[in-house]
């Protein structure tokens, strides 16, 4: 039934998403949020800001006109039905057309204390987070959510979500070796970094 009603989704999307008849609004649900404390009020504005960003018409241009590696063999079209329809494959999902975002930080004093230094602001790894080892929950180093609390970084705590959420759609940013520079062009970094400028110049208004 689920299947079903996915693949009757998608058709949905295609018909009418480009045919700007009518536009599909996809929403955004936090179901669960772990280990935030004071930082709660920043994930709740970032996923607001997701929202209105994934929504918006640039964020329809930037994926009709992107370039992207690492794209699961799709067309740009096809990229941005995907996440449109919003059918997550790992982790328990939700419904169809929401994404359904479950967030924590890392445990980086107890039990996930080999992430320490790869959290550090600065070091070589440069990791936020993680996307969640299949289980579909996002992990964010804390020291990076201090950092962007302390910045009022709505915008990056967005593009990093949207970034873990592309790992939760299937798609990953991994080659042998790889560089930044190689990285930076691949397509779940391309949308998490399309959502962070968004939501900038849209803050700054
Ligand atoms: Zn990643």
């Amino acid at each position: 039934m689920k299947a079903i009603l996915s693949i009757f989704l998608f058709f949905t999307v295609i018909f009418h998403s480009f045919g700007q008849t009518e536009k599909i609004e996809v929403k955004v649900k936090l179901h669960s949020i772990e280990g935030y404390g004071q930082y709660e009020d920043l994930a709740n504005q970032a996923i607001i800001q997701l929202e209105k960003a994934i929504n918006s018409d640039e964020f329809r241009q930037g994926m009709i006109y992107g370039n992207f590696i690492k794209t699961n063999d799709l067309t740009n079209k096809e990229l941005f039905y995907k996440i449109i329809l919003a059918h997550e494959e790992q982790g328990p999902g939700g419904k169809d057309t929401v994404i359904d975002l479950r967030v924590r930080t890392l445990r980086i004093n107890s039990d996930e204390s080999r992430w320490k230094n790869k959290c550090k602001i600065g070091s070589n790894s440069g990791t936020i987070g993680i996307d969640g080892n299949g289980d579909g929950v996002t992990a964010i180093c804390p020291q990076r959510l201090k950092k962007w609390k302390e910045e009022n970084n709505v915008a990056d705590l967005a593009g990093h979500y949207a970034h873990e959420y592309m790992h939760i759609l299937g798609f990953g940013h991994y080659k042998f070796l790889s560089r930044d520079k190689w990285r930076q062009k691949t397509f779940v970094y391309k949308i998490g970094n399309l959502v962070s400028n968004l939501v900038r110049k849209e803050m700054k208004k």
